[in-house]
């Protein structure tokens, strides 16, 4: 059982020591237990949080300890109700081969799903937070204008298509002209503005006509920059993720603008809220399953993954995904092709 362990907690970005690859046998399952055989292993940016151990919402992974990641697993042996082995499982397995589970949190997906590994993007957690978000949050009305960040990775593509399925204009932001091009031509934005263009505010300004009423916040960093200015009276900013800054190891120099930031809220009305997906918005989840299934299903939704072989190579990706090497959600297939 191959397993990576936390090693060190990375100062800045992770490197090739932040995570070690330890062997050990094979558990076997007891009264109560399953052993699950780790298929795909999802590769998120909250990740690089759980690395830490500055205060977060959820306690951080110990030094030693297996590194955590939700799995698509299939089951070996059960002793467990409700589940047979050649199930297939979305679990908690993290980033390893095997792994022993109670059945606690672990939703069985069929003895054949048509693509176990999307429980792990569209249809599970980013699927979740970008309907969630925009919806609750962003609250967007026809007509209005979304603007969204990382709009090729799992959250702001469904972010985007959501907006336009609701008909709003829909502006993305994403590192380079490809990702750009996958925005407007195969997820049907209305226009994608490059963040790494030198020109990038001045573009983004010029793809906003009307001004932007809901930013959907995944980056943080210069695109927030630029993006408030932009903001429209009683704009709403459901604020999803930093992803930005996560290795960031200092708060960037500068002036201090957060009385300027206040008083863009205070005299534009603009609502900005965090939320932690399943803590704000977990009671939604059966009605979000429904309704982006029907979305998938029918082709309204587009998905993107990019799958890379080989549970040894989950370190290089990661550091990848922070910084933006990725395009479209990034998973680990574990087991064999
Ligand atoms: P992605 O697969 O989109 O990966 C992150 C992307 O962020 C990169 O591909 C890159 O895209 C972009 N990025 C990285 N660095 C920068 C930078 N300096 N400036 C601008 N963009 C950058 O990730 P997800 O879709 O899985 O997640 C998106 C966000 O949602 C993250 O911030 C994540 O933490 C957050 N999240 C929050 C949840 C919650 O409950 N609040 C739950 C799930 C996700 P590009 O090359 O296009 O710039």
């Amino acid at each position: 059982n191959r397993q990576l362990v936390l090693a060190a907690r990375p100062k800045g970005e992770p490197t090739k020591d932040t995570l070690r690859l330890v062997t050990g046998d094979i558990p076997s399952a007891g009264k109560g237990e399953m052993l699950l055989r780790t298929e795909y292993l999802s590769l998120d940016p909250y990740m690089r949080g759980r690395m830490s151990d500055a205060p977060s919402y959820a306690a951080p992974v110990e030094i030693g300890d297996v590194m955590i990641g939700g799995t698509v697993a299939q089951v070996v042996t059960s002793n467990l109700d409700g589940f047979a082995p050649g199930d297939w499982v979305l679990s908690f397995n993290g980033w390893q081969d095997y792994a022993l589970s109670n059945g606690e949190g672990v939703a069985n997906l069929g003895r054949a799903p048509a693509h176990p590994s999307w429980a792990l993007g569209i249809l599970g957690m980013p699927g979740f937070t970008a309907w969630a978000g925009l919806k609750q949050i962003g609250a967007p009305k026809a007509g209005e204008t979304i603007a969204v960040a990382a709009a090729t990775g799992p959250v702001g593509a469904t972010v985007g298509q959501i907006g336009k399925i609701l008909g709003c204009r829909v502006v993305g932001i994403a590192g380079g002209p490809k990702k750009c091009a996958y925005a407007v031509n195969e997820l049907g934005f209305d226009a994608c503005v490059d963040h790494k263009a030198p020109d990038f505010a001045d573009q983004l300004a010029k793809a906003s006509p009307d001004g932007i009423d809901v930013y959907f916040e995944n980056v943080g960093g210069k695109v927030l920059d630029a993006v408030l200015p932009l903001l429209n009276v009683n704009a709403r900013v459901p604020v999803c993720g930093l992803v930005s800054q996560y290795n960031a190891t200092k708060l960037p120099d500068g002036p201090d603008r957060m009385n300027w930031l206040l008083g863009q809220i205070l005299r534009k009305k603009i609502l900005m809220q965090g939320f932690i997906i399943f803590d704000n918005f977990g009671h939604l989840y059966p009605q979000f399953a429904k309704e982006m299934g029907g979305w998938v299903e029918n082709g309204k939704i587009k998905y993107r993954e990019e799958i890379i072989d080989g549970l040894e190579n989950a370190p290089e990706a990661f550091i990848g995904l922070l910084r933006g090497e990725n395009f479209g959600k990034r998973v680990i297939r574990v087991g064999q092709k």
